[in-house]
């Protein structure tokens, strides 16, 4: 998929897209926005459950290519315990990160992403799962989708 990306970085992609973490729907979910990248045909619903401010739980289900499910399952993983304000601050690490291949702060493991700024038809994939972040946390009634997007 990547010819020059770390191998470390792409092994991981791959072990998210083949066993992506909290790959479930979220019963006590108190909020939830849905993804679909138009250009790539991913799908994806993310779950949240807030308490109050704290982000107490994330989950994610649906169905995409290999780089939009692995980003989603390192979502989940990253934003819980997170408040609102910090993940919304760590969407503009990614989405900086994706669009130009600087990781502006401690990002964690989605730095794995970093490389994905080569491929510009997979920045919308790697992107996406962030997008149903911010609306879930919006509250927004309509589905995300990428297109929608200015970049
Ligand atoms: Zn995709």
């Amino acid at each position: 998929m990547f010819d020059d990306v770390n191998d470390l970085y792409q092994q991981v992609i791959l072990d998210h897209c083949k066993k992506p973490r909290n790959f479930h729907e979220l019963p006590a979910a108190t909020c939830s926005a849905q993804g679909h990248n138009p250009l790539c045909g991913d799908n994806l619903k993310l779950f949240l459950t807030l308490d109050g401010d704290v982000i107490k739980d994330a989950s994610f289900v649906g169905s995409g290519c290999c780089i939009s499910k692995a980003s989603a399952s390192l979502l989940t993983d990253n934003i819980k315990g997170k408040t609102r304000a910090e993940a919304e601050k760590t969407f503009t690490q990614v989405h900086d990160m994706v669009m130009t291949g600087t990781v502006n702060g401690d990002v964690g493991k989605l730095a794995v992403f970093a490389g994905v700024h080569k491929y510009p038809a997979r920045v919308k994939c790697a992107i996406l799962a962030w997008h149903a972040l911010v609306g879930a946390l919006k509250g927004d009634a309509q589905p995300v989708t990428t297109e929608s997007e200015q970049n």
